[in-house]
Parts: C-alpha cells; structure tokens; sequence
C-alpha cells in the first residue's frame, strides 16, 4: 500500500468515526430534570414531609432510570441540596440544548383535604387554583437578590404579571400537552394511590424561561396526610418516579428518534386536558386535495388578527382554532422542498420553535408519511 493509498485509508476511517459520533449525538434525546426548591427555600413544610426533599429524591429515581434507557442524556439542574434560581433552572436545559424539561415539587393548601397529582404546561390561566400553585411556585424569586431586575420587575403575586413580558408564551405548547397528558395517564395507572388532577395550564417562570416542551409535575399534596405519607415514602417516590420516566420514555418514542429530525415530526397531539371541548374543524370549503404542507408557527390561547404587522411581516398565515388552541400557519404548500424553505423564512424571522406539519385530504398526517 502506497503511502496515498494510506493517507486516503486513515482518512476515511476517520470521517467514519466522526459521521457516527454525529449520529448518535443526533439521536440522543436530552431531558433536563428539575428538582424544586433547595438548601434554605424548602418549599412545601408538613409534619416533616419537606417538598425540597421529596423533589430531589424523585428527580434522582427518575433519572436513574432514564440513564439505564438507550440514548437518553440526563441533565439535572441540582443532584444535591443546593439553592438555585429559576432562571438558572431553565438556563441549564436552555445552555444543553435539551429537547424536554421537567420539573419536579410538591403541592400544598391550607385545607388538608387537597389532593391530587397535577401537570402543569405554560400558558396564561383564568383558574384561580392554577394560579394559586403558580404564585405559590413563582414566590421563590423573593429568595433571589436582585429579583426585581433580573425578573424584569414581575410581582411574583400576580402570575398574570408575567404575560405582559412576553407575547406568544405557548410556543412548543403542543409537546408540552403531549408529554403533560402522558404524565397525567401514568399517574392514573398508579391506581387509587394517587388521584389524578390532570393537566392544567398556568404561568410558571421556571417554564416561562425554558425554551423547549417543558412541564412541571406537582406530584401531590404534601399537605394531606394521606397523599403525603405516600410522597415521602421509598415506595411511593418509586411509583412516581416510574410513572414520570416511563411517560418520558413513551414521549422520546413518539416525538424523537427514528432518524427523522424532532423538527419535522408534529404528529397531532391526542386528546388533551379537555377533551369535552369542541374542535372548530379547519375551513374545510376548499380543503386542497392531496398532500399540504404548512409551518406551525405557533400555538397560542390569545386570538391574534392574521395581519402581518403580528406575525414579524409573514403574509399567508391562517389559523386553526382546536381544544381551546389557536394555532397560527405560515404558506400551504404541495412541495416539500418549497415547504422547508418557508420554515427556514420562518425560524429567521424568529419562530424558533417553528415546524411543519401535513394534510392529506384535509386530514393532518405525519410528515414521514407526507413525504413518503
Ligand atoms: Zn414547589
């Protein structure tokens, strides 16, 4: 063998090594688990059953059984009894690029009668309760030097507060709901143990700073006796933090993998937290024959008029009212390759979060399928 030969042989072998580091990197789908509270913020205190406790012991179960799962990365924003800020909570799932977030606490009500698992997605909320857990949650920041600046002036006691800082908070909302109502359907799996509150919606700061489908599981009362003995016991942290990991594992399963990149895959999301709610079907007039691709800009519970002074100067966006969610559009297209330049418009003017789905016939199909 010639010394060219040799150069070219080495080389190869290289590139080779390098594609597949690349692939697996690709095909690892990352999960940032969030154990609330910590060191002097303890959260929820009831005859000894501490939420920062109860938290971090499950987040720790929860990831153990992650990391004996194949091509899953965990990231935990603490592993030990540490103090940390909610925006730095989300930053280390934002700074890992992780395609999930979930954080972990307890609940808590004067009425020792409360109980109930609840999921919690972000989004603005009329419900009083929702609210309550969220002002609750949020109230940390007072912990925090330099809360009043680094949170931009938001009044912990008025989670409303928070969605004058933003527009459009619901991005990623339909993931979000997905892996919620896995969560939620695990926990009903647990039996009478636990009673299943369901998945809810309310304003978050630590969801609100995260820029990826993210939840945040209230696993219970701490407060109620009963609910409270199971929290904080082996057994009982064991059962939850199954039932988180394995609604995980089931979402990576149906929102990863495969090859086909996370971006591409926006299968419609089943039934969600209210399902008694009546979908307003699409204009279906002139429902396009064939296949139609469009970009999912984004998901909202705001109506927003389609002028393009709200969509960053986009023409051609429709929207889709469906299980209490507007979802806005950006083209229609029967061309995939026209499609993915629409994305790529979409994401440089700044919806990030942006995605394409298809219809078939006026039925929405996997993208797999559309481009098959
Ligand atoms: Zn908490």
């Amino acid at each position: 063998m010639n010394i060219f030969n040799k150069t070219r042989l080495i080389f190869s072998f290289f590139l080779t090594i390098i594609s597949f580091c690349a692939y697996s990197q690709a095909n690892v789908f990352k999960v940032t688990l969030d154990a609330g509270h910590g060191d002097h913020d303890f959260g929820a205190v009831y005859s000894g059953r501490i939420e920062k406790n109860i938290a971090l012991a499950i987040v720790l179960k929860v990831g153990k059984i992650l990391e004996d799962s194949p091509n899953i990365n965990v990231i935990y924003t603490r592993k030990t009894d540490v103090f940390i800020d909610l925006v730095e909570r989300a930053n280390i799932a934002n700074r890992a690029n992780s395609n999930i977030f979930v954080s972990i606490h307890c609940n808590a009500n004067k009425n020792t009668a409360a109980d109930g698992t609840e999921t919690y997605v972000m989004g603005l909320s009329k419900v009083a309760s929702n609210l309550e857990a969220a002002k609750k949650e949020n109230s940390v920041i007072t912990l925090e030097k330099d809360y009043k600046r680094k949170y931009e002036g938001y009044d912990p006691n008025s989670p409303e507060s928070m969605m004058a800082m933003t527009l459009m908070q619901e991005e990623y909302l339909d993931n979000s709901i997905a892996l919620a109502t896995k969560i939620e359907d695990n926990f009903d799996r647990l039996g009478k143990k636990l009673r299943q509150g369901g998945v809810k919606q309310a304003p978050f700061m630590v969801l609100h700073k995260a820029y990826m489908p993210r939840v945040l599981v209230e696993t219970g009362f701490v407060s109620n006796p009963t609910e409270g003995n199971i929290l904080n016991s082996e057994e009982g942290q064991n059962d939850i933090a199954k039932a988180i990991a394995e609604a995980i594992i089931s979402y990576k399963r149906e929102y990863f993998g495969s090859g086909v990149p996370e971006i591409a895959d926006a299968r419609p999301v089943k039934d969600t937290a209210k399902p008694k709610t009546v979908a307003t079907p699409p204009a279906n007039k002139n429902t396009p024959k064939g296949t139609v691709f469009k970009v999912q800009l984004i998901a909202s519970i705001k109506k927003t008029p389609l002028e393009p002074k709200n969509f960053k100067g986009l023409t051609n966006v429709t929207m889709l009212y469906e299980n209490n969610i507007y979802k806005y559009f950006y083209q229609e297209t029967s061309d995939y390759q026209a499609a993915q330049k629409y994305l790529q418009e979409a994401k440089s003017k700044g919806y990030g979060a942006s995605f394409l789905i298809a219809y078939k016939d006026g039925e929405k199909i996997s993208i797999q399928d559309a481009t098959k």
